[in-house]
């Protein structure tokens, strides 16, 4: 589409370029927040998104790390809510880390993302898939436990030949061993985000396969949606940048890296230009 096209020929942005959404090994990722904040550095970036799934504590680290080397590092936690089956991805950005509630109410939905883990387990044993919980939490590390630990543990026992194999095979949504979580609904999703002085913003809108729902979820008050991606096509770009001009959104994305989970090392894959950060940042 033109606007996306416009900007991704223009390869010069005053103030640099941005990756907005990577993770750490505070959640799924398999990069710590040093090493993140170090390859985007070298990858010429001049800000990066530290957005792990349930869990802050990537970010001081970051932080700390991109002071050092000279690149901004943008504060965010992305959250999972369901709308029917589906689970939804909404991020908050420069939500207020530090809070010490905050903090007590992601331990918990961290310490139910172990039970899950369990479940889940269990699940997989009674598909003669066995992994050992022992195996997947040490995979999680310090980390907020999710599926990418199981698949990896999946793969190593070697009943799994590839990582995504896990997914369409006995983790991923459908399949006999999924377990959902927490069920949050979109407005208390967006509720704590807010009420932790966050800027809600829809990640991987595409990603649901369902219009209806990303309409839904703007009703529901994010500020913006993931519109720089990697994955989306033209159709996706025609669609999304429709959206963006009627319901005026911010636009954000990145490359979701998981520290080369999926092959190879996104980070800085996709380049934003800067001036969407300062966007965001008026948002405030
Ligand atoms: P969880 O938060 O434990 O439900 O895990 C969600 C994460 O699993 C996502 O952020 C992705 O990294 C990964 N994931 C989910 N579905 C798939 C899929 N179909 N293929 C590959 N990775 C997936
Ligand atoms: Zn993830
Ligand atoms: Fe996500
Ligand atoms: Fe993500």
């Amino acid at each position: 589409m033109k606007l996306f096209d416009s900007i991704f020929k223009t390869k010069k942005s005053e103030n640099g370029f941005c990756d907005f959404h990577i993770h750490t090994t505070f959640s799924d990722g398999l990069l710590s927040p040093e090493q993140v904040v170090t390859i985007a550095k070298e990858r010429g970036l001049s800000a990066v998104g530290i957005v792990d799934h349930d869990a802050v504590g990537g970010i001081e680290p970051a932080l700390r790390k991109g002071k050092e080397v000279g690149i901004e590092v943008l504060p965010a936690v992305e959250l999972s809510c369901l709308v029917g089956d589906s689970d939804i991805h909404i991020i908050g950005y420069y939500i207020d880390y530090k809070n010490k509630k905050l903090n007590n109410i992601l331990s918990d939905i961290q310490n139910k993302r172990l039970e899950r883990a369990k479940k889940i387990v269990e699940k997989l044993a009674n598909q003669g898939a066995e992994v050992e919980i022992e195996r997947v939490l040490e995979l999680a590390g310090n980390g907020a436990v999710g599926r990418p630990h199981i698949a990896q543990a999946l793969l190593e026992k070697g009943h799994i030949t590839c990582y995504d194999e896990a997914f369409w095979k006995y983790i991923g949504y459908h399949c006999p061993a999924y377990v959902p979580k927490e069920k949050f609904s979109p407005k208390e999703t967006i509720k704590l985000i807010r009420d932790f002085h966050g800027i809600p913003i829809l990640a991987h809108p595409m990603s649901y396969n369902n219009r209806a729902i990303i309409n839904f979820i703007i009703d529901q008050g994010v500020k913006g949606l993931e519109f720089w991606r990697p994955d989306h096509n033209d159709n996706d770009r025609r669609y999304l940048t429709n959206l963006v001009k009627t319901h005026n959104l911010l636009t954000t994305g990145g490359t979701d890296c998981h520290g080369g989970r999926k092959g190879k090392i996104l980070i800085g894959e996709i380049k934003i230009p800067y001036q969407y950060v300062e966007e965001l940042k008026r948002a405030r």
